[in-house]
């Protein structure tokens, strides 16, 4: 596809910084080096190459700024397109009259995620990788960098195309049997396809399964730790906080009730919430306050329910654990470098059936911390710790349409079985096909292109 338009944007982060890049793709982009860029080369600018120079106004001659430019010849390019990256100082006053000056030659501002919607558009990466890309811009962990990195080599991209490939093959099949009579011996038929469809569902099930952990490792879960007051809670957020790495990002929806930070545990980006010490309130606004715990408490993907193991069980601990036997919940006894007044056998009969084993931590000290987090780890993924994520399904789109393409696959079966006519088992066929290409871009309609797209930034 080929856009009349170039587009130009600042492509780094506002603010001060060593350097800054304006980044220009389209028809005119080399049009723009020429009129912006002193000293202009002998001949033309060549692709992939570093000039170094001055970029002036073209009526005046005045300079804007000393920069590095490269020219990026289409289709070798993000964009697939002229692509035009300039090298500024990395202020944000110089960038913006650089960007003006490159308007003012005939470009137009870039849209959100435009640069990779052009990519996209002119086949460089499929919509899979598109949404990578912003994957990989806004991981906040290790491993949810690392899967974010395989989705933009290809890795679900590839699994999705195989698939497809032979739901076509399936397809061909069906339709034959349209086209000619049964005599011709070209029929599919039930024997043959129906175990091709059943194979098919599995790994399109398979994929879809991974949705929960990719979607954990993208957006991270919200683990709160309640209790009552003075077991331990702020010192094991503080401990927390110290041992693993924080994620420095804004929190939005951080409200001012609780005290709410973001840490790595074990790659997994987690919103760590400590919460007002549970007990009878003893006015309304510590029963207001109460009552926001008791919300958040059911909000939240994982509770870790601390007790204080060097104290009695109390009447209070009692509650909150039969409340919370029914979330996913760890009870922690905390405090185990002091005398323990709570064993492991009197602890088993004071909790509720069915409660998770208690983990026995210091929050002052530090011990257990370790088996905590592995258990933290295991409840949210539920598999073991070494397991790498592989091509897993970061978004929720793209698992409905795997589910939508796998009830098509279904349908086509049970079409086959009954003796459906086979342009019914091949419209069926169709739509599983159809919802497939929504997650390569195939057939992804304009709505939803816009939607994602609209999540990058600008200059991206
Ligand atoms: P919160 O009210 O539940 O947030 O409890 P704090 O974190 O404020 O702790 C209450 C008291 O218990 C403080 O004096 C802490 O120093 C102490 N504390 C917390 N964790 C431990 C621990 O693991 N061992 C010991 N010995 N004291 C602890």
């Amino acid at each position: 596809m080929t856009f009349r338009d170039t587009i130009a944007a600042i492509a780094t982060p506002p603010g001060i910084g060593g350097v800054g890049l304006i980044r220009v793709s389209g028809p005119t982009a080399e049009e723009i080096a020429q009129r912006l860029f002193r000293p202009l080369p002998p001949g033309y600018f060549l692709s992939h190459h570093l000039y170094h120079g001055k970029i002036i106004v073209p009526t005046t001659g005045a300079i804007l700024d000393e920069v590095l430019i490269a020219f990026l010849k289409g289709p070798h390019s993000y964009t697939g397109e002229d692509t035009l990256e300039i090298n500024c100082h990395g202020g944000p006053l110089i960038l913006r009259t650089v960007l003006e000056a490159v308007f003012l030659s005939g470009a137009r501002p870039a849209e959100r995620g435009e640069f990779t919607q052009r990519a996209f558009l002119n086949n460089r990466l499929d919509l899979a990788q598109a949404e990578a890309v912003l994957d990989i811009i806004t991981a906040k962990t290790r491993p949810g960098l690392a899967a974010a990195i395989d989705c933009l080599s290809g890795k679900l991209s590839e699994p999705i195309e195989a698939i497809r490939s032979e739901m076509i093959d399936l397809l061909a099949g069906v339709e034959a049997s349209i086209d000619f009579s049964e005599d011709d011996g070209v029929e599919e038929t039930p024997d043959e396809a129906l175990p091709r469809i059943r194979k098919l569902i599995d790994k399109i099930a398979a994929l879809a399964a991974t949705h929960r952990q990719g979607r954990i490792y993208r957006e991270g879960i919200g683990v709160v730790i309640a209790g009552r007051p003075n077991v331990g809670k702020s010192s094991l957020l503080n401990r927390i906080l110290g041992e693993k790495r924080a994620i420095v990002t804004a929190l939005p929806g951080t409200t001012r009730d609780f005290i709410e930070e973001s840490v790595d545990i074990g790659g997994i980006p987690v919103r760590l919430t400590d919460t007002a010490g549970l007990r009878p309130p003893e006015n309304s606004i510590e029963k207001e306050g109460i009552d926001l715990v008791w919300e958040r408490l059911e909000t939240a993907d994982v509770v870790l329910v601390l007790l204080d193991g060097s104290a009695d069980f109390t009447a209070e601990d009692q509650e909150l654990l039969v409340k919370m036997i029914s979330r996913p919940m760890i009870p922690v006894l905390n405090k185990c470098d002091l005398p323990q007044r709570l064993d492991e056998n009197s602890l088993l009969g004071l909790l509720p059936e069915g409660t998770p084993t208690a983990i026995r931590i210091s929050a002052k000290y530090g011990d257990g911390l370790d088996r905590l987090t592995a258990a933290l780890r295991d409840l949210v993924l539920a598999t073991p710790a070494e397991e790498s994520p592989q091509a897993m399904i970061a978004h929720l789109h793209q698992k409905t349409a795997l589910e939508k393409a796998a009830t098509g696959l279904a349908r086509a079966g049970e079409g086959l079985l009954v003796g459906l006519a086979p342009e019914l088992v091949a419209l069926e066929l169709r739509e599983a096909l159809h919802a497939l290409g929504e997650i390569t871009g195939k057939t992804t309609s304009e709505e939803l292109l816009d939607r994602i797209f609209a999540n990058f930034c600008i200059g991206k």
